[in-house]
């Protein structure tokens, strides 16, 4: 029923296509050319199909496959961008050896693409009843600001969703999330030679970084999930005076906190201020405050959710064994569709080198994955 021929040279075109994120990349292409690509085969396969321009080269295009009765309806979705080729070798090439289809997204995520569009041909060639309606979404920004998925929910609303980001064919049902604070201590500019005048911000800092250190080895002991592993935090980035000969009046870092399912913005928000009082306690020249910068939910779905159980069953048939189920450390777009109120679980191919110089995925697993997502839309649906 799933046109293997058809899988394979789709996912050739879209490895071929620059889809790299600008934001990431100066030299990125967006996701207009291979959302064109995509809108072109949607449509040769007789789907409505729909493209938003979000901004200048980014776009998202949502296929439709109109339901016949009153199913639940799902939602299947991937991202177009990538992240930079910088010191990749054939980036663009979409060989093809020992099974595997080499190129930067091969894995992450345009085997689920071609998997996806794999699913939508087997409805249309084989007329198959689906009583829900069926979204196919492509959206930009994933590996950025999620532009995409954000514009998405607001004018598509599913009973359920999976997103198709590569867990080797098992199955993902939770992923930490993370938040970014940046945390400034105030200091008093002062000549280097007046010591009775100046605070110097950085060493003020160097208070914090302490504390910060203690918390960091602490976390992962005292915060851990069964399938998402442990909650931990580190401070990417630092800045902190302005010259020789000059007591630093402002020091500032960026925390990195990654999170897991439960935890809010609110209460780490809460956890870093309180080092900070603890410092200003025990210190009277110690100014310190902290500003939320960026919030990313973490996101958790039961094993029982009809959606699972409807992709666990039709993994086990095509695998011949049932799946195993994971969770991911890094954070994706099915936070976004799950705080909008969409049931929505993880499953993609097999492959290798996610966001690394030789990036492949196996071809039979994405043949797989298309056969799962074609049979759950076929179960839950109905
Ligand atoms: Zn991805």
């Amino acid at each position: 029923m799933i046109d293997e021929n058809f899988i394979t040279q789709t996912l050739t075109g879209l490895v071929r296509i620059n889809s790299v994120n600008p934001d990431l990349d100066n030299e990125g292409a967006g996701e207009e050319e291979i959302g064109l690509y995509i809108d072109r085969l949607l449509k040769s396969l007789q789907i409505e199909s729909d493209i938003t321009v979000l901004s200048p080269k980014r776009v998202n295009v949502v296929g439709t496959l109109k339901g016949s009765g009153r199913g639940k309806t799902l939602m299947l979705n991937a991202h177009m961008d990538t992240v930079g080729v910088a010191n990749m070798v054939e980036p663009f090439s979409a060989r093809i050896e020992d099974g595997k289809l080499y190129g930067r997204g091969a894995y992450d995520m345009k085997g689920s693409i071609a998997a996806m569009i794999g699913a939508a041909k087997a409805i249309k060639d084989n007329d198959i009843d689906v009583k829900g309606d069926v979204i196919f979404s492509f959206v930009a920004d994933e590996e950025y600001e999620s532009i995409g998925a954000q514009e998405l929910i607001k004018h598509y609303k599913t009973d359920a969703a999976i997103v198709a980001e590569p867990t080797d064919l098992d199955i993902c049902i939770g992923h930490r999330g993370f938040g970014i604070f940046e945390i400034t201590t105030q200091g008093r500019i002062a000549h280097g030679g007046r010591h009775q005048e100046g605070i110097d911000a950085n060493m003020k800092m160097g208070l914090l970084l302490a504390e910060l250190d203690e918390l960091s080895k602490k976390l992962p002991d005292e915060k851990t999930h069964l399938l998402c592993g442990q909650a931990s935090l580190h401070v990417p980035i630092i800045h902190g005076g302005q010259s020789l000969f000059i007591y630093s009046g402002k020091c500032s870092i960026m925390v990195e906190r990654r999170t897991l399912p439960g935890e809010t913005e609110h209460g780490v928000l809460d956890e870093l201020r309180e080092l900070i009082d603890k410092l200003s306690k025990q210190d009277k020249d110690f100014k310190g405050s902290i500003q939320p910068f960026i919030w990313r939910d973490p996101y958790e779905i039961s094993k029982d959710a009809p959606i699972v159980r409807s992709l666990t069953n039709a993994a086990a048939d095509v695998l011949g064994s049932k799946p195993s189920y994971i969770g991911h450390s890094w954070w994706e777009d099915s936070a976004i569709l799950g705080k909008a109120g969409i049931d929505t679980v993880i499953i993609g191919p097999k492959g290798g080198g996610i966001h690394q110089e030789v990036e492949w995925v196996e071809i039979k697993s994405v043949v797989e994955l298309s056969k799962i997502l074609l049979d759950t839309v076929r179960d839950y649906c109905r």
